[in-house]
């Protein structure tokens, strides 16, 4: 299938020689890929797109309609955190005059199924949203052969061969292993989110988002657990008071926190895996999961028939329009390991279907992107930590710091504050950042994150009028600031 090879300099100048057989191949179907092969779709534009199908009780297969997020990732992690988050409810109660039987039973089963019923379900969702936009879908995996030719190779073996006069690389990334002998007996959240049995004692490696988020889940369901992370606080680069915050709220839900330790050895043995740390400690576990970040997926892709660039990660490198170095090939999403969050990859696909096929040529925007980690209870942020703000500012830095029982706390007897942060150019009165650590923190921070993208001031956040009684009113009732910091070199990074 011999195609004559013709790439624009122009971001899209339709080609009056060359046939394709598409206008797009996209190379993945998550959240990106979905997303930039719809819209390019409804711009007009011939789209095909390929995803291995997924099996939905084996974590064997990579793959799926849907993509890390639906099938493996913020979809299932989202439906555990609710299940887990019952157990503090249900002791809450008990103040608020609920008599609670002392042996509440719970199905892990029961909840996996629903979980596993809810997956299929969103997969066929997307794959329904693929076919209505006239999006064609093969089902295998792709790999590139060349500046506008793309290989699907089917479960079958079947390869199909396309031309294409743009591909779309949107492949996503994958959960790393450490190599610390023993790593075959751990497991990643890939096959935390199918476990066949809740684990009695669960050891987890890693500081990040998932490792807070799985020992919040299984301490959640009644787990013994045990967290190690290398640094003095879990979650680097979110604001340290506020990982002082969840650190201390994962010890208050009873996780055994192990901050400055890593694992040394995993043994196989008849009770169980025996975890040996980097300081000698043994323990007995369950399950070991291993959070220790996520790899770009380029290995299979075979990038060099075409010579696209990675970084030293295997990261594929685009321009700010997310072009690669070869003008047809464009990628976005994990796989460009920029800002690897689901909303951050619908925002690149969209922009990518506008820039390519909308002859609107935008450039994605990373200003205020808020997030969440799915603790229990959850932190979320928008803007800048204080130590960035004081890294980035000009001038001096106010923080606005509010600590405090949430109302319901009061009945319940729940030990458990609530923290939120404002930082604030004091030049400008701009709200430069905001965080929040406690219940509904990703809820209340979506708002909060408009009034940053609008550039909202300080003044203007005081001269709102709160909702009352709630905890989100602390927004806008911080008057007095904790304290002023001159811009220059942070003190920690913890
Ligand atoms: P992160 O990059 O968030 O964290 C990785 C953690 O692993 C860090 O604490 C790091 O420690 C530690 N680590 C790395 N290598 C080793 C090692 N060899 N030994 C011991 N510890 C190690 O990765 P995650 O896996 O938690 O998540 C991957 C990505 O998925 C995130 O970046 C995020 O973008 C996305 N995600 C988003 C979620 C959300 O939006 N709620 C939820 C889940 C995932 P150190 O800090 O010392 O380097």
């Amino acid at each position: 299938m011999a195609r004559k090879m013709l790439i624009d300099g122009e971001l899209n100048k339709p080609s009056e020689e060359a046939h394709y057989d598409f206008d797009l191949f996209v190379i993945g179907a998550g959240s990106g890929g979905v997303r930039a092969a719809r819209f390019s779709a409804n711009f007009g534009a011939k789209v095909g797109i390929c995803e291995l199908p997924f099996h939905p009780i084996s974590s064997e297969v990579i793959g799926g309609v849907g993509g890390t997020c639906v099938i493996r990732g913020c979809v299932p992690k989202k439906i555990l955190v609710y299940g887990a988050s019952f157990r503090g409810e249900i002791e809450d109660a008990r103040n608020y005059g609920w008599e609670v039987n002392e042996n509440v039973d719970f199905n892990w089963k029961k909840l996996l199924q629903k979980k596993t019923d809810e997956i299929v379900r969103l997969n066929g969702i997307y794959k329904r949203l693929l076919s209505n936009a006239g999006v064609k879908l093969y089902e295998g995996e792709g790999k590139i052969v060349g500046p506008t030719e793309v290989e699907v190779t089917q479960l079958d073996g079947t390869k199909l061969c396309y031309s294409a006069k743009h591909i779309l690389i949107a492949t996503g990334s994958r959960a790393q292993r450490p190599p610390i002998p023993g790593h075959e007996l751990a497991i990643t959240s890939d096959e935390a989110l199918s476990l066949d049995e809740l684990p009695k004692r669960a050891v987890v490696l890693g500081g990040g988002y998932i490792a807070v988020e799985f020992a919040s889940i299984w301490r959640g369901f009644g787990s013994n657990v045990d967290i190690f992370f290398r640094k003095e606080l879990p979650l680097r680069g979110f604001d340290d008071e506020m990982r002082a915050m969840v650190a201390r709220n994962l010890e208050g839900r009873g996780i055994n926190v192990h901050p400055r330790t890593s694992l040394k050895e995993l043994i196989k043995t008849e009770d169980g895996i025996k975890v040996i740390t980097d300081h000698g400690e043994e323990l007995m576990a369950d399950v070991v999961l291993f959070a220790t970040g996520r790899a770009p997926n380029t290995k299979r892709l075979n990038l060099d028939a075409a010579g696209v660039e990675v970084d030293q990660i295997g990261a594929v490198k685009v321009d700010d329009y997310s072009r690669t170095n070869i003008p047809s090939i464009w990628a976005i999403g994990d796989v460009t390991n920029r800002m690897n969050l689901t909303p951050v990859a619908l925002m690149e696909g969209t922009y990518f279907a506008k820039t390519v096929f909308g002859g609107q040529p935008s450039k994605p925007n990373y200003s205020n992107v808020p997030h969440a980690v799915f603790s229990i209870p959850p932190l979320s942020v928008v803007g800048l930590s204080e130590e960035q703000a004081i890294e980035q500012a000009k001038g001096d830095i106010l923080v606005f710091t509010s600590t405090f029982n949430p109302m319901k706390n009061t009945v319940s007897g729940r030990q458990e504050k609530t923290l939120m942060k404002l930082i604030v150019d004091a030049g400008t009165d701009k709200v430069l950042g905001a965080s929040m650590c406690g219940p509904d923190a990703a809820e209340i921070m979506q708002g909060i994150a408009i009034a940053l993208k609008c550039g909202a001031t300080k003044e203007q956040f005081d001269s709102t009028v709160g909702i009352h009684p709630s905890a989100a009113e602390e927004f806008v009732t911080m008057r007095t600031e904790t304290r002023r910091v001159a811009a220059g070199k942070p003190k920690t990074n913890l």
